[in-house]
């Protein structure tokens, strides 16, 4: 008789969206003549950019005739995109990355999930709390996180790292050292991030302590403010202690379409064990190159029009995001993030748990948003709101919300 990895057996049941989603269609049902607005969605809404599609199209064309075919795409990415990567996302910002440390993907979710089975069963991972939950349930399948304590919620062997608004949001180093490190700035679901001296002791503390860090950058082009690393390469000693996961996802609409990439530098060795190596033996066994189609259009992502044109795409969203946090401060709530990403974190009123206050706004505002806790025991009292609707239907939920 066969035997089935029981470490999924261990995963709790994943609750968060399933439950919002019956709450909202019991909601609908009972008040059929209510327009529900939804801020809780973590997907983009706009259309590609005309760049990207006009890309997609002339790839699409080059399939159809054998002399401009391709079949396999190379392992680690085409040439043309990974020196578009390293040419605008690292030399122009000042970080020694080249092509060949560039391993193009279907996305940051699979490779942020994936990037875990190059390490050590025994290795200690540590997360921020709240979390994005891939990073906790990839290690759990993978054995690496011990219990589930359904009280705490949390698992025995991560070392979880509270990020509330007494801290600012900034993960303290933990007092048990971790082997794993996953930072995500700026952060899904908090909006908020960490100055670039902050990212910098990150460094310096896992070159110190010989932990490697996964650093997710899905949020990259929502960066504003100056003091904010949009690479954690920019900090001295990176390239040594640190693997970066980056998405086309959100700042070029790629959800539906697909593509991703992630950085592991020559320098990162464990021993004389070079990691870089591993990737590649990884990617090459396990995955068969993004589609010829997709690359092309990741290429767009870097052409002068296709950079205007997503940062129109980028101004958009954030300009819902100062709605929400102008709007929801008007109203005498406590907000953070939406500043250098599309995600506005409130804290709830008069002591409500998340829950309790995702129940009030559905029913008085008719407006749905995501509840803190679902992302981790430091998310209860904290609600998210994010800026990926219709900048028509952020306006009115808002007006909705200071209404109450
Ligand atoms: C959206 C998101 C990603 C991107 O995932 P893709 O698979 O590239 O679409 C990665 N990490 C975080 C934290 C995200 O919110």
């Amino acid at each position: 008789m066969y035997q089935l990895n029981e470490n999924y057996q261990k995963l709790p049941g994943s609750y968060l969206f399933s439950t919002i989603a019956k709450k909202v269609a019991a909601f609908t049902e009972a008040n059929p003549d209510k327009k529900v607005i939804r801020l809780g969605i973590g997907d983009v809404t706009q259309p590609l950019a005309p760049a990207i599609i006009e890309a997609l199209h002339k790839a699409v064309d080059e399939m159809a005739s054998a002399e401009t075919f391709r079949g396999y795409a190379p392992d680690l990415g085409y040439d043309f995109l990974r020196n578009a990567i390293a040419e605008h996302d690292y030399k122009a910002k000042g970080c020694d990355i080249s092509a060949d440390e560039i391993f193009v993907s279907d996305g940051a979710k699979s490779d942020s999930a994936n990037i875990q089975e190059i390490f050590g069963a025994d290795c200690r991972i540590a997360v921020t709390d709240p979390v994005y939950p891939v990073y906790v349930d990839s290690n759990v399948m993978a054995g690496r996180c011990g219990d589930y304590n359904y009280d705490t919620q949390m698992w025995s062997r991560v070392i979880y790292m509270p990020c509330t608004k007494e801290n600012g949001f900034a993960p303290a180093f933990p007092s048990e050292t971790p082997d794993m490190i996953y930072l995500c700035f700026p952060n899904n679901p908090t909006g908020t991030t960490i100055t670039k001296e902050q990212l910098q002791a990150w460094v310096d503390y896992a070159n110190k302590n010989g932990s490697v860090i996964l650093y997710d950058a899905a949020y990259e082009a929502y960066i504003s403010e100056d003091n904010v690393a949009h690479s954690i390469y920019e900090c001295e000693g990176a390239k040594t202690c640190a693997i970066e996961l980056r998405s086309f996802s959100k700042n070029a609409g790629f959800t539906g379409v697909r593509l991703g990439f992630t950085v592991v530098p020559e320098e990162l060795k464990c021993g004389d064990v070079s990691l870089h190596a591993m990737w590649a033996r990884r990617h090459g066994t396990k995955f068969n190159g993004a589609p010829y189609i997709v690359q092309r259009a990741g290429e767009a992502v870097y052409s002068e029009t296709g950079k205007a044109q997503l940062k129109e795409q980028v101004a958009y969203y954030m300009k819902n995001a100062n709605t929400i946090k102008n709007g929801l401060q008007a109203a005498g709530y406590e907000v953070f993030g939406g500043v250098n990403a599309p995600y506005i974190w409130l804290k709830t009123p008069d002591g409500m748990t998340s829950w309790d206050f995702f129940d009030y706004l559905l029913e008085k505002a008719n407006v749905v948003g995501t509840p803190g806790s679902g992302f981790g025991p430091s998310g209860e009292g904290y609600f998210r709101l994010t800026a990926f609707g219709s900048y028509e239907n952020t306006v009115a939920a808002l007006e909705r919300i200071q209404a109450l």
